[in-house]
């Protein structure tokens, strides 16, 4: 058997870990319908004790840093070496898929099992990461884990609030077995300078590669957004008996920059540069609009995003 196909039988071979440690994972936050498991939660700790199981199954070393983040490492032959990590988080938005981020580790404990299996040794330490609270929407901040690893949190994101609980991140990181006053102190877990690579799985979020045929695609870049939380358009309130000459309609306002920026985005993409725009909100003021009035006011949220800099300026 050549060397690829010896890898292949090797991975297909973990299907009933994997069968496992999906199920393992699907008794962690289960709603109606889809998974919840908020940053910093009792469930997100609960998927995060069942990834570490299967890597005590596999003989690796378990790690937790002081965000609580869970590091799994087949150590290599050289550990002087600077390691390749694999991961992703474990954390959902409400009723999210159990697979989001969640496929990240699983892919990376399945790879370190077909190694194992194969009886190879690698050249330099592999650690597969469980990281905690990518998703932005439990605290308002992104990437808090893997952020707080690298000395990288935003001032006052331990102080933030969890949006269900009201509680802070500090409260809840301590909760959950992290070390919020270690987070404060330094140093950071890790150095980005002393990670040889970083290799995340992710289900897409589109139906791109499915309407591509293909099961796989690599990313070769992440967009980088501009964002408005809260655009005002301010016009003037007038009766439907205005003509059209004499109003300042805010509604009429919002759907021409609307309507602009969908022009842009589809010339650009027919230029084969690929972007996005997103109103979240879009809306006249609800306290005073009505059918026969000109709305004086309308309000939207927009998120524009692109690969390169020079789109999004
Ligand atoms: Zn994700």
């Amino acid at each position: 058997m050549d060397s690829v196909s010896a890898i292949m039988a090797a991975v297909r071979a973990q299907r009933g870990r994997i069968e496992a440690l999906f199920t393992g994972l699907a008794q962690c936050g289960r709603t109606q319908p889809g998974f919840t498991r908020p940053s910093y939660s009792p469930e997100e700790t609960e998927a995060h004790a069942v990834v570490a199981r299967c890597a005590s199954d596999l003989g690796l070393a378990n790690g937790r840093d002081a965000a609580a983040n869970t590091a799994m490492t087949l150590p290599g032959r050289d550990r002087t070496l600077p390691p390749i990590l694999i991961g992703s988080h474990l954390d959902t938005v409400a009723q999210g898929g159990n697979f989001d981020g969640a496929a990240g580790v699983v892919a990376g404990l399945a790879a370190v099992a077909a190694i194992r299996a194969l009886g190879l040794e690698p050249e330099r330490d592999i650690t597969v990461m469980g990281i905690r609270a990518e998703e932005s929407v439990w605290f308002q901040v992104s990437y808090i884990g893997s952020r707080a690893a690298l000395g990288a949190l935003p001032d006052g994101a331990l102080d933030a609030a969890r949006i269900d609980t009201g509680l802070s991140l500090a409260a809840h990181i301590a909760w959950e077995g992290g070390d919020p006053d270690a987070l404060r102190r330094g140093p950071p877990a890790l150095d980005a300078a002393a990670i040889h690579a970083f290799l995340e799985v992710h289900i897409e979020q589109a139906p791109s590669l499915e309407e591509a045929g293909i099961p796989v695609g690599l990313c070769t870049g992440i967009p980088g957004n501009v964002r408005y939380p809260d655009v005002r358009i301010a016009g003037r309130y007038d009766h439907v008996g205005t003509p059209r000459r004499f109003r300042r309609d805010a509604a009429m306002a919002g759907a021409e920059i609307a309507l602009a920026l969908d022009r842009v985005w589809a010339e650009r993409e027919a230029a084969g540069c690929p972007m996005a725009v997103t109103f979240g909100r879009f809306h006249t003021d609800a306290a005073a609009h009505g059918l026969t009035t000109v709305a004086g006011e309308f309000r939207f949220s927009l998120d524009m995003r692109a690969y390169a800099a020079g789109v999004l300026a």
